[in-house]
Parts: C-alpha cells; sequence; structure tokens
C-alpha cells in the first residue's frame, strides 16, 4: 500500500505492452475485443504498431509469416473462446512451417470457470497440439516472466508457436510502477534460448569427404536456411565448389534462380541422380517425396542440416549436423576452404544438369511466350513474372496460392532475392494469401508486395482488402478468377441425379465474379483485365502507385487442372 502512493499504478494491459516492447516487438497483428481491447490500444500508445484484422485467422496467418519474414516470433492478439479458436489458425501454421510465433488469447475470469461464462473455453488444452510452451497467468505479477518465456521459446531452437493465456480478472489487476520494473528486469534476465548443441568438428570433416568423393553432389535449402539467413554463406559454398543447387518452394531466392548453378529447371535429373545431398533446413517429406525411390535415387546419401535433432533422428540420414543452417555452413566452408575442390563447369554432372534446365526452360519458354486468350495460366503469368522482374531491386515479395495458380507460378515466377516467395507451404494452407500480404508488407515497408492467387485462396480472406486499405499497404492483389475451385463446372449433367442435381457444382463459384469491384467498396484500386496488354497496363499503373489493388484476371474456367498438380492425391 505504502509503495502504491508514492508509486503510479501500471494496469496489466500496459504491463503487457511494456513486457513485449521490452523483448523488442513493435509489431502486432489482431482483431480486438472483449476483454482485449485495452491492450491493443496500450501497445499503440508506447509504440507498438497494432495492425487490426477482420479475423484473427487471417492475423494468425500474417503473425506467423511475419515471424518467418523477420526471424522474430510474430505476435498474434485474439478474445476468448471464439477468437482464439480462429487464432489456431495460425498457430496451427507456424507449427507446420516452424514459425516464431506467439499468440495472446484474452480468457474468461478465472472465477467463472466451468459455469459457462461469455466465450468460456480450456484454451490452454485447445493450443496445445499446435504449442510449444503454453502459459496461463493467475496474476499479473506472472505477466513480465510469461511474455518473456513464450517469446523465447518460439524462436529458438526450432521455431514454433508458443500460447499465453490472460483471464480477464488479470487484465483487470494493477501493480505499482516501481513493481512492474523490478518484474521487468527480472524477466529479461531469465531467459537465454535453448541450448543447441555445436556440431563435433568430426562430423562436419566426414560432411567435406562426402562431398568431396561425390560424383553427382546436389545442395538442397529451404524455410530453416532461410529463416537462419544463410544465403550469403550458401553463395560462398556453392559457388566455391561448383555444386549446383535446388531450392525448396520459399527457398527460392536464397541464391537466385536466375544463378547458373541453379538446379531448379532440371528438378527431376538433379534430385533423381544425384548420389549426395546436402540437405539445408528442409524436411525430408511429402515435398521433397520423403527421400525416396522413385523420385531419389535408393543409394543417394543425405546430409542434414537442421537445428531440431529429432528432426534428424527421423529421417536417419547418411549423416546429420544439428545446429543454426548459417553457422553449420560457416564451418563447413572453412574446412573445405583448407583444401578446396571445385567440380567445374565441363564436369560431366554440370554439363548434364546445366542442358537438361537449358532444354526444360527453351520449352516452357514456347508455352509462354504464346498470348492465349481467353487466358489460360501461361500467358498472364509469363506478363505478372515480367512486370515483378522490372521492378529491380528491392524485389518485390511474391505471395502466392491457389491449386493451379501456385503450381504454375512456382514453375514461371523469378526469385531473386532471399525471403521473398511465401505460399501455401508445408501444410499447403489456402486462404493465406491477404494475410501473409499485409505481414509482408509491415515487415518490409521498402517492398511492393504482389499477391499471385486463385479466386478460391483469395476468397477465404478477402474482406481483408479493407485492412490492405485502411493502413495504404503497397500490395497488389492478382486474382487468376476461373470461377471456381480449380476451375468453373466440368461435371457431366448425365451422371448427376437426385433432388440437388441443379445445384451449383462443389468446385464452382459465381462465374464472372467482380472481385476488383471489393477493394472499390473501400476506396482501393480495382482492375478487371482479360487481355495481355490490359493486364500489363494494370500492373505497370499499380506497380508505380504501391498502393492497395486488386487485379481480377479473367481466366479460361477449363483451362485448370484439378487439384493442380496433385492429382494423385484427391
Ligand atoms: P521447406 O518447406 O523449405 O522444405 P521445411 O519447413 O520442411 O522447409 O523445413 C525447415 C527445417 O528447417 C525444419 O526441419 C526446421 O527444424 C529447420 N530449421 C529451422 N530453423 C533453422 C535454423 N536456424 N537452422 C537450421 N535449420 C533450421
Amino acid at each position: 500500500e505504502f509503495d502504491q502512493k508514492i508509486s503510479p499504478l501500471v494496469d496489466c494491459n500496459q504491463l503487457v505492452a511494456k513486457s513485449l516492447s521490452r523483448a523488442g516487438i513493435d509489431r502486432m497483428f489482431g482483431v480486438v475485443g472483449i476483454p482485449v481491447t485495452s491492450l491493443a490500444n496500450r501497445a499503440l500508445a508506447i509504440g507498438i504498431r497494432f495492425i487490426a484484422f477482420h479475423n484473427e485467422q487471417s492475423a494468425g496467418y500474417a503473425a506467423s509469416a511475419y515471424g518467418y519474414l523477420t526471424g522474430r516470433p510474430g505476435v498474434l492478439l485474439t478474445v476468448s473462446g471464439p477468437g482464439c479458436v480462429h487464432g489456431l489458425a495460425g498457430m496451427s501454421n507456424a507449427a507446420a512451417n516452424c514459425w516464431p510465433m506467439v499468440m495472446i488469447s484474452g480468457s474468461c475470469d478465472q472465477n467463472d470457470v466451468g459455469r459457462g461464462d461469455f466465450q468460456e473455453l480450456d484454451q490452454v488444452e485447445a493450443v496445445k497440439p499446435f504449442s510449444k510452451l503454453s502459459i496461463r497467468v493467475k496474476d499479473v505479477r506472472e505477466v513480465p516472466n510469461a511474455v518473456f518465456r513464450v517469446l523465447d521459446r518460439a524462436g529458438s531452437g526450432r521455431p514454433g508457436g508458443c500460447y499465453l493465456d490472460i483471464p480477464a480478472d488479470v487484465l483487470h489487476q494493477s501493480v505499482s510502477e516501481s513493481e512492474a520494473e523490478e518484474l521487468l528486469d527480472a524477466a529479461e534476465k531469465c531467459v537465454s534460448g535453448e541450448v543447441v548443441e555445436e556440431v563435433k568438428s568430426a562430423d562436419i570433416a566426414k560432411a567435406v569427404e562426402l562431398l568431396r568423393k561425390a560424383e553427382r553432389p546436389l545442395i538442397v535449402f529451404g524455410k530453416g536456411a532461410a529463416i537462419s539467413k544463410a544465403e550469403g554463406v550458401l553463395k560462398k559454398l556453392v559457388e566455391a565448389t561448383g555444386i549446383p543447387f535446388l531450392p525448396t518452394p520459399m527457398g527460392k531466392g536464397l541464391l537466385p534462380d536466375t544463378h547458373e548453378l541453379a538446379a531448379t529447371a532440371a528438378r527431376s535429373l538433379a534430385i533423381g541422380k544425384c548420389d549426395v545431398a546436402l540437405v539445408v533446413g528442409a524436411r525430408l517429406n511429402w515435398l521433397l517425396h520423403f527421400g525416396e525411390p522413385p523420385k531419389w535415387d535408393k543409394d543417394v546419401k543425405f546430409i542434414l542440416v537442421d537445428i531440431c535433432k529429432e528432426e534428424i533422428e527421423l529421417r536417419k540420414p547418411a549423416l546429420g549436423l544439428v545446429g543454426d543452417a548459417k553457422r553449420v555452413l560457416e564451418i563447413l566452408s572453412k574446412e573445405i576452404k583448407d583444401d578446396p575442390f571445385c567440380l567445374g563447369k565441363s564436369h560431366p554432372w554440370i554439363e548434364g544438369i546445366t542442358k537438361k534446365a537449358k532444354d526444360n526452360v527453351a520449352k516452357m519458354e514456347v508455352q509462354l511466350a504464346k498470348d492465349v486468350v481467353p487466358f489460360n495460366f501461361m500467358t498472364p503469368m509469363r506478363i505478372i513474372r515480367d512486370a515483378i522482374l522490372g521492378v529491380g531491386s528491392p524485389a518485390p515479395i511474391l505471395v502466392s496460392e491457389g491449386a493451379n495458380t501456385m503450381d504454375v507460378g512456382r514453375g514461371v515466377l523469378i526469385q531473386t532475392e532471399p525471403r521473398t516467395r511465401l505460399d501455401a507451404g508445408t501444410w499447403g494452407t489456402m486462404g493465406v494469401g491477404l494475410g501473409y500480404c499485409i505481414a509482408a508488407a509491415v515487415a518490409s515497408p521498402d517492398r511492393l508486395v504482389v499477391a499471385v492467387e486463385g479466386d478460391s485462396g483469395f476468397g477465404f480472406s478477402a474482406m481483408e482488402v479493407e485492412t490492405l486499405v485502411r493502413y495504404q499497404l503497397p500490395v497488389v492483389v492478382i486474382v487468376f478468377n476461373n470461377g471456381g475451385v480449380y476451375g468453373g463446372d466440368r461435371r457431366n449433367p448425365e451422371e448427376i441425379t437426385g433432388p440437388f442435381k441443379d445445384d451449383p457444382a462443389p468446385t464452382s463459384f459465381v462465374p464472372g465474379a467482380a472481385y476488383h469491384l471489393l477493394i472499390e467498396a473501400f476506396g482501393g484500386k480495382g482492375y478487371l483485365v482479360g487481355t495481355p496488354d490490359e493486364l500489363k497496363s494494370a500492373l505497370a499503373e499499380s506497380f508505380s502507385a504501391r498502393k492497395p489493388a486488386v487485379i481480377n484476371v479473367t481466366i479460361d474456367p477449363y483451362a485448370g487442372a484439378e487439384s493442380g498438380r496433385m492429382q494423385h492425391k484427391n
């Protein structure tokens, strides 16, 4: 009591904001409402930018992508019950992609638990499958320590989501300013990060030997290498050894797609024939065909570099190097430097890959060069590719989702700078587009953000175009509108019977939907395009304006394949 007389009070909302700020957080994403509105205001008041969304799902996707792009946890704020449940989309996406993120949710009053309180839910239990660490604070004094701990855990070791639960009654408590300072000081000292053991030098020597003796070596890298900012050392390693490389979809850009040792356009040959593959920050999951035949040779020796020991134990590679990708590659590069080797352009493996890549690119260019109207996927994708390349450096961040749109885009669009591609990711999550766009614009204000997405992917979170306009973010959303999931109705009417035979196909949307008008409802710019010239002009205008825009591209409803390129999984 005496303390409170000489020191003003800090309420819990302020204390959360102060703790976040002290821990280095300066951006937050979320949806306000009871009981967290004041928390968002307090955060904003001390200099944390709060980006307010329409739906926690999009805000959660934004927080997860923000974590990936910046390497620091993205923070999502939600209300209790349903807000938390919507936010689980973001948490689970962070877990699936190994991206650092923290969800903070208000929850019902601790005294009313079990009585059917407003938006009551055992949220700590609900987030369990997706959370590395969950803390429910029972008293305001626990807040600083809890904030530091969840942030620390989310961002260290294998990144992922963590959860902080703040009951409404705790949000209404206060402490004195002097006590708040003491709590903050103590919290700062309590965190140290997950301990990652140093890679053994004997293993580094083994890795170098394997690479040196390999006849057809390959370097594969993914999101883990991107988050560790390993691009500099990767470039050194690739160029010193002359080993070709293959990025995973989001690894694209760590080294430019245009690099002469890029094996992207010769992917099947590279993975089918390599004898030693150094895989850096990428899991041997479905995206890499589990590292198994028939896509990979049965005798290929994998050297896995991953910060997560369990990941390496799961895959049982010839050799595992546990540690941060950048750090491990630096040690590896140093070891190679002492006794260098380089394959050289005339090495049969390099010649083979280069030739195959050139042939494949030439074949695709023939398809791309055609101006097909009504648009297929290739013609507009070529025009978009050229417009993005025309922006130069800093390169735009590309956001890509949809089945056919993402599949075609992955092959056609060119990445030249690290961490400039965000797509459906490990989980193949559709609906991430608008959240990712907002995260990208907030994380990199100097870059243009360009989303290339299917109409179905766009539809998941289309209302967030209002968020784009409200914050005036430099985001151009290009919607490939083919009137449905995979395309328009392609059923054979004779095969459909029963009382609902006249219903629209589950895959179809209203044909010719005017998505460009959605953004105009909020004062943004919309374009409807159906020819190469119209598209070129819309891109030129919107890219130079750097204002929120939606370009609605009319695509032939029969141009896409069902399930995109993954028909075998459907
Ligand atoms: P991709 O989809 O690009 O193939 P994945 O998400 O499958 O990539 O794999 C990323 C891997 O990177 C995960 O296994 C994760 O543990 C690992 N990882 C995350 N951060 C780092 C880091 N700093 N250094 C090394 N590996 C990392």
